[in-house]
């Protein structure tokens, strides 16, 4: 167990926590982890979306660049085209010129001008050229156009440099193209048209050619006529290989098909072509040397018109193939052009999937936060709630799986806690048998904690029982189980403000039992135990309920009763608890018979005290019932407070006469009844009062003797006997007489009783034997062993003892023997009872018997004086003979003078 609280402990220790809070606040957030999650595909996505661009974009580049370059191509092309057209109506010009045909002729026989179309031919071309923006080719064609030959066969070779060099640019045009078309996507198709397109040119080339060797053959002499076939030759084959070309390539919905169709239904073509193939085939078979040139021969039968028709045919011809280039480069445009819609649409298509995948990515993203990361953010302030303490909101399970049996988790444990909160609570309120405490939270800390709680709950309520037993011994008396001192004062202190609330009245007795110490004497210890238990259980049952009964210690209780209607009632439950201690009580094989006195203090709430002083008064009340007998009940009224008042006055006074001595020593004479002289001298205190007068030792001896101001009375009467005693020293009389002093029984208990008896008188030089201490009976009584140790010290030094006021105390005449004793007084309430005289007689025999001699007090008439005289008493002593007087009154040898004047004084 101990061990687990200290695992626990350290556990849960300051750095423990500040730790894992450390670690919270340093951890990356699961959004972030979520998001990194995502962004993992979403870079490979992204790349591939990226490459996927880029290779879109390249093919939409290069698109383009084709697309251009078809262009560029197109126009280089129709530039080819036009300046074949310019140089072939350059050369019929030429041509015309030779002929000696002038224009306006011409124009006349063909309806149209050779140099109006020459001119068109040239603009188109300079309209090309323009396109073309290649200024060195328009410098060359203007200086071409002004040095031209001015005959027809050179005429062909003066455009064939230009020509070629457009050829050459064409053709590297179509090699790069080709070159791209190689490389791009779905290249093959825009391969083909390339190739068609060459092959259109190459047809369009033939033909034009055609058209110029033939009619070179026509015009040209012998001199260049086989190399006029060859090239017609050659020419034909390049035009059918590249027509047959053109016919197996071409895709049937083509341009170029289109175009061809019209060319191979073309009459003008065939009849050209016809033509042409004729007269290969004629100077093939014949031999040119037999055919005479159109220059040298007579012209033939309208040899003229026939030319002029396989011309136009031949212009016709060659523009329809012009019509073909156009439509392959149509074919070329055309799938260029949807080459690069392609790009754009995989661009475009590109695009769509990056926004798509975007769209996706930030859909999941939102979705993750719905699904995942709100739970998992709910679930940590749940956790955190939880952590600091708050088990009242246990988070609603939503989310992932995992999520979901996690907050289900927290919201157990948040409910052991809850539990374990309420039972520490329960446990703290000390409810140690209420039902929360045997509940049991699942598992095994469930079943740990609720150990834990068993062992405290144990624990704890044997603390809690232990603490009742201590609180219990705290405000119980052992010995009666009743309410101890301070408890019953707690109580009459909250009793006394609830009398003020309530404007009512309560009743405080204090209950003193009468002589309880005899009982101890008598019976032992044991008994009296078992006296007090008794008393206490019949206290407790003859109080009203609500009552409080406690014990203040001894023999003394205290009953506070509350409320009371006024004196009689709580003079009632005085009697009621007095009747209760009066019953016997069996003790061994006897009865016990007790009885008590109860001193009340009313209070109401004009009283203004509080429970000490309402103590006092109690006490107060019980003494004055103990002065005045036994058994009986007194209340505190304002005679007793104001008696109260008067006592302490009184003290007061006294230490005041102590000190300023007011204090003085009359003297007594004792005679001897033999002789009639004085055997001795009873000292007695008298105050001189300052406003009173001359005041007597009953008005405060009794009361100096409840206090320790009679030590200070009784030395200083010591002191002042044995000064008195030194004055009479050679006197003749008086320093014969002892003196007799009353020694208190409080200063016969005193450590320093004897000394301060021997002490003064060796101080005045007096010799011991003059001096004689009176001391009562029940002051010997008291500590008997002790007393006569002290006393026999005293005779030792030669002070003689007397007992006083002997027969008034309880000694039984056996118990005499045992006190050191020198002198019997009997008390005076003998010497003037008639009917004791048997008891003073045995009184006077039994001192006798033991070597006493026998006084007799308060002797006032002759007859007492002869009846104890005559019973064996020793010394007399009474106003019959003398009265107390101070000592230069005394007046030793007319003892008897004053005895006529015996008042009525009496005790
Ligand atoms: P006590 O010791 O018994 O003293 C005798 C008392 O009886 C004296 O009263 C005395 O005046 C009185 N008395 C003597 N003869 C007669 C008589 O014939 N008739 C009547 N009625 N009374 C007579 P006192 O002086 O008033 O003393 C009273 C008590 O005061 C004494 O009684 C003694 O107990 C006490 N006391 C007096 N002086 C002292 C003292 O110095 N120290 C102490 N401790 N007690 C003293
Ligand atoms: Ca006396
Ligand atoms: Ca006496």
């Amino acid at each position: 167990m101990r061990s687990r609280i200290e695992k626990d402990g350290g556990l849960l220790g300051t750095t423990g926590w500040a730790g894992s809070r450390r670690a919270e606040q340093r951890a990356i957030r699961v959004g972030t982890w979520l998001v990194l999650l995502a962004l993992v595909p979403l870079c490979g996505a992204g790349a591939f979306v990226i490459a996927e661009l880029r290779s879109a974009t390249d093919l939409r580049d290069q698109a383009r660049e084709v697309d251009a370059s078809v262009n560029a191509l197109v126009v280089m092309n129709e530039l080819r085209a036009g300046l074949l057209d310019e140089r072939n109506w350059a050369a019929a010009s030429v041509g015309a010129e030779d002929l000696g045909l002038d224009d306006a002729t011409i124009e006349d026989v063909l309806g149209f001008s050779i140099e109006d179309q020459r001119r068109t031919a040239q603009r188109e071309v300079d309209e090309l050229i323009g396109r073309h923006a290649d200024p060195a080719l328009a410098a060359s064609l203007a200086t071409l156009r002004q040095e031209l030959p001015r005959e027809y066969t050179k005429v062909g070779d003066a455009y064939a440099t230009l020509e070629s060099r457009v050829a050459d640019s064409s053709q590297r045009q179509v090699d790069r193209l080709l070159v791209v078309a190689g490389e791009v996507d779905g290249g093959s198709g825009l391969i083909d048209v390339l190739r068609i397109l060459e092959s259109a040119t190459l047809a369009r080339q033939a033909t034009t050619a055609l058209v110029t060797e033939y009619f070179a053959l026509e015009f040209a002499g012998a001199a260049d006529a086989d190399a006029n076939i060859d090239e017609l030759v050659e020419q034909r084959e390049l035009y059918l290989i590249a027509m047959s070309q053109i016919a197996r390539m071409q895709r049937p919905d083509s341009h170029v098909a289109v175009a061809a169709s019209i060319i191979s239904e073309s009459p003008e073509a065939r009849s050209f072509t016809d033509a042409a193939s004729q007269l290969t085939d004629e100077l093939l078979t014949t031999g040119f040397d037999v055919r005479p040139t159109a220059a040298e021969s007579e012209p033939r039968v309208d040899p003229f018109g026939e030319l002029v028709d396989i011309f136009l045919d031949g212009v016709e011809s060659s523009r329809q193939h012009l019509g073909l280039i156009d439509a392959a480069a149509d074919d070329v445009t055309d799938v260029s052009a949807s080459l690069s819609q392609e790009a754009d649409d995989s661009l475009r298509s590109v695009i769509i999937r990056i926004v798509a995948l975007a769209m996706i990515s930030l859909t999941s993203a939102v979705l993750l936060a719905r699904v995942i990361r709100r739970p998992l953010r709910d679930l940590s302030t749940a956790a955190r709630r939880l952590r600091d303490g708050d088990t009242g909101s246990p988070p609603q399970p939503s989310g992932p799986a995992e999520v979901r049996e996690a907050a289900q988790a927290i919201s157990e444990a948040a409910g052991h806690l809850a539990l374990a909160e309420q039972q520490a609570k329960a446990l703290a309120q000390g409810a140690f048998d209420h039902p929360i405490l045997a509940q049991t939270a699942p598992g095994a800390l469930g079943a740990s904690l609720q150990e834990a709680v068993q062992t405290l709950a144990a624990s704890l309520s044997d603390r809690e029982e232990f603490r009742r037993l201590l609180t219990h011994e705290a405000t119980h008396d052992a010995l009666t189980q009743l309410a101890n001192r301070r408890a019953v004062m707690a109580r009459l202190t909250e009793s006394l403000a609830r009398t003020r609330r309530t404007s009512s009245s309560l009743a405080v007795m204090f209950l003193d039992l009468d002589d309880f110490k005899g009982v101890n004497d008598h019976h032992g210890h044991l008994v009296g135990d078992a006296v007090l238990r008794t008393v206490s259980q019949r206290l407790l049952l003859a109080v009203r309920k609500g009552d409080h009964v406690g014990r203040l210690g001894g023999d003394e209780f205290l009953i506070v009763a509350e409320p009371v209607s006024g004196f009689r009632e709580a003079l009632r439950l005085a009697e009621r608890l007095l009747d209760a201690v009066q019953l016997p009580i069996a003790h061994g094989d006897g009865l016990l018979a007790i009885s008590g006195s109860v001193g009340i203090a009313l209070v109401d709430d004009s009283t203004n005290l509080n429970a000490e002083e309402v103590l006092r008064d109690a006490d107060l009340a019980v003494y004055q019932a103990k002065s005045r007998g036994r058994a009986r009940i007194e209340l505190c009224d304002e005679d007793l407070r104001s008696e109260l008042e008067r006592r302490t006055r009184l003290e007061d006074a006294i230490r005041t006469a102590l000190a300023q001595e007011q204090l003085r020593l009359h003297y007594q004479v004792i005679v001897d009844p033999a002789t009639g002289t004085a055997s001795a001298l009873e000292a007695l205190v008298r105050w001189q009062h300052p406003v009173d007068g001359l005041v007597g030792p009953d008005a405060f001896i009794p009361f100096a003797e409840r206090t320790d101001l009679i030590l200070d009375i009784d030395r200083w009467v010591v002191v002042e006997a044995a000064r008195q005693l030194q004055t009479w020293t050679g006197d003749d009389g008086l320093a014969r007489v002892p003196v007799a002093v009353n020694i208190s029984g409080r200063h016969l208990v005193a450590d320093d009783f004897v000394d301060s008896i021997l002490q003064p008188l060796a101080d005045a030089g007096v010799r011991a034997d003059r001096l004689i201490v009176e001391i009562t009976e029940s002051a010997l009584l008291d500590d008997l062993d002790n007393a006569a140790h002290k006393l026999e010290q005293l005779r030792a030094a030669g002070v003689r003892i007397a007992i006083d006021d002997f027969g008034t105390g309880y000694t039984s005449l056996a118990h005499l023997r045992t006190l050191p004793m020198d002198i019997l007084k009997i008390d005076r309430s003998f010497t003037v009872d008639p009917n004791a005289a048997s008891l003073v007689q045995l009184i006077i025999d039994t001192g006798h018997l033991l070597g006493a001699r026998i006084t007799a007090e308060g002797v006032e008439t002759i007859d007492q004086a002869t009846a104890l005289t005559k019973m064996g008493a020793d010394e007399l002593q009474g106003y019959l003979y003398a009265r107390p007087v101070p000592p230069d009154e005394l007046d030793l040898a007319g003892r008897g003078t004053r005895t006529e004047n015996v008042p009525a004084e009496s005790g």
